[in-house]
């Protein structure tokens, strides 16, 4: 059985949107002081419920105008931003590759660094939790990767992580744990050349930060989001690491 091109990119794109959604109120559970809808579909502030099914993204952002209709509080650009790019990268996903197996891992392995950048840009925070899970996803992924030797990987993600750690603890390294973590699942989900492209890319990606960020009044937010940035390569890589690879 083949389906059509088309309504396969249609199906893939609506499962990104699908799982930006149902991702969206989880993020919330990931800080420890929720904010903004907890659990599942209460606006915080007053409680109201607001959809059935919990999920504000989208559907209750644009039916509401991005407001509670109780109490009026503000909802994140998050719930709009991130189902939409979930979608896009799921499509760019499936017109970027042609193994099915590699299709899967990207958008798995893709959808955990669109979480990391959200929760890295909104709070300065990459999950601890979700950063396990991620880690241990990826240890199991390993040998199901069709392009990559499985030591490469596993190879890759202990040296980036001993070769970070080190930089941190003896050279004072300005890095989180929680970037330090999202360095070995690079090499993890990568291996080599990729993860030496991501963090080219991440590079790249930083100064635009810098600007951006340096304009923001609150002091918090003027730090870097390395977990934001090294997310970002990762996506490169993830999906253009043959053709990026060429360039640099
Ligand atoms: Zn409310």
């Amino acid at each position: 059985m083949s389906v059509d091109p088309s309504i396969l990119l249609a199906l893939v794109t609506m499962a990104g949107l699908l799982t930006g959604t149902l991702a969206d109120p989880l993020i919330d559970q990931l800080y420890s002081d929720p904010l903004l809808y907890s659990p599942y579909g209460r606006c915080a502030r007053c409680n109201t419920r607001l959809l059935p099914f919990g999920a504000i993204a989208l559907i209750g952002y644009l039916r509401w105008r991005a407001h509670c209709p109780h109490c009026r509080r503000r909802f994140p650009l998050r719930s709009v931003l991130l189902p939409l790019t979930m979608a896009a990268f799921f499509a760019v996903t499936l017109l970027a590759h042609d193994d099915a197996r590699r299709i899967g891992l990207t958008m798995l392995f893709g959808s955990f660094a669109l979480i990391f950048i959200t929760t890295d840009v909104e709070r300065r925070t990459l999950s601890g939790r979700l950063m396990y899970a991620a880690l241990a996803a990826a240890a199991i992924a390993g040998p199901f990767w069709p392009h990559h030797g499985v030591i490469n990987l596993y190879a890759t993600g202990a040296g980036i992580l001993a070769g970070f750690a080190g930089l941190r603890l003896f050279f004072g390294l300005r890095l989180g744990v929680g970037d330090v973590k999202m360095t070995a699942l690079l090499g993890l989900t990568l291996g080599l050349p990729g993860a030496a492209i991501a963090f080219g890319i991440a590079v790249i990606a930083a100064l635009g930060a810098i600007m951006v960020a340096s304009a923001d009044s609150r002091p918090q937010m003027r730090a870097l989001p390395y977990g934001a940035l090294l997310g970002i390569g990762m996506i490169a890589a993830l999906l253009w690491a043959e053709s990026l690879a060429r360039v640099f």
